[in-house]
């Protein structure tokens, strides 16, 4: 699809859920809910928790799901698994 989105190493910072753990690049499954449908989005780029688990989506990440299920939900998907090998840089 696109260029894939790799965080440096030392983006690296402590989890602000569990207060413990530090965050990692890693990819997590999303799932999210939009008028009844449901979109899991696999292999999301995100910064991990080590200890509770808790992924963080830098915000263009995160928009970019946002806009993706929209256009699912308007195209008339009810349950839809995307694959989401990167998230275009610009
Ligand atoms: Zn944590």
């Amino acid at each position: 699809m696109v260029a894939g989105l790799e965080y440096p190493e030392e983006q690296t910072m402590k989890c602000a859920v569990c207060k413990h753990g530090e965050t990692r690049p890693g990819t997590v499954s999303v799932t999210l809910e939009r008028r009844g449908a449901t979109l899991v989005f696999r292999e999301v780029p995100a910064l991990v928790c080590d200890n509770c688990g808790e992924a963080y989506h830098e915000e263009k990440v995160a928009t970019q799901l946002m806009q993706q299920a929209e256009k699912a939900v308007r195209g008339g998907v009810e349950i839809d698994v995307a694959v989401c090998r990167g998230i275009p840089t610009t």
